[in-house]
């Protein structure tokens, strides 16, 4: 019992820093990538990214687009709206949808037939 103490008492120090380290970690991500842990880090955000394929509330890029790119300068998620606008990794911010000069984005609740649906 009393090794089995020690030995514990011998890792918290090292625990402590590697805990330290992860959320300096964090921070910096941080810092330098808009919602990092949301992209790069958040088990249940990849989860939740799967229902965007089936969601009821979907987005779409009609024909009136003229591949200015806009859209995907102003996503923050990385996302290109135009070519995959119900990516996984969208957050349904909507930021490109009020950019689009063209207004050829659109986002709404979408019940029935999925083939008409895009990708
Ligand atoms: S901002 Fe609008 S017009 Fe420009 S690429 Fe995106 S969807 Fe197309
Ligand atoms: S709704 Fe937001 S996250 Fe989704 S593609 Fe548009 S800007 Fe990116």
């Amino acid at each position: 019992m009393m090794l089995a103490d020690s030995r514990l008492a011998g890792m918290r120090g090292a625990l402590f820093w590697l805990k330290v380290s992860i959320a300096a970690f964090v921070v910096l991500g941080s810092v330098v990538s808009h919602r990092f842990f949301c992209k790069y880090l958040c088990p249940l955000g990849a989860f939740y990214g799967f229902f965007n394929k089936i969601s009821f509330y979907r987005m779409s890029c009609e024909g009136r687009c003229n591949d200015c790119g806009t859209c995907k300068k102003v996503c923050k998620m990385g996302v290109n709206p135009s070519l995959a606008p119900n990516s996984p990794e969208c957050i349904r911010c909507g930021d490109c949808i009020e950019a689009c000069p063209c207004k050829a984005l659109k986002a709404g609740w979408e019940f029935g037939a999925r083939e008409a649906a895009e990708e």
